[in-house]
C-alpha cells in the first residue's frame, strides 16, 4: 500500500486535497493548494514548519 503524502504546513492529506510537490534543501516536501498562496505570499507563517524538517533532516544524519 501507498504511503499517503500530507501537505507540510496543515497535515492535510491527498486524499483530501491536491497536494504540489517542492523542494527545500533538497528534500522533497509536499504542500497542499490550499496553503500555497501562504508559502508565496506569507513564507514567514511557514519558515518554523520549514525550519523543523531541516532540524529533523538534519537529526537523522547524525
Ligand atoms: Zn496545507
Amino acid at each position: 500500500m501507498e504511503h499517503v503524502q500530507a501537505c507540510l504546513i496543515c497535515d492535510t492529506t491527498e486524499n483530501e486535497r491536491p497536494l504540489v510537490s517542492q523542494r527545500y534543501r533538497g528534500h522533497a516536501i509536499w504542500v497542499c493548494t490550499a496553503c500555497m498562496p501562504v508559502v508565496i505570499h506569507h513564507p514567514e507563517r511557514v519558515a518554523h514548519r520549514l525550519e523543523a524538517l531541516a532540524a529533523q533532516e538534519k537529526g537523522q544524519e547524525d
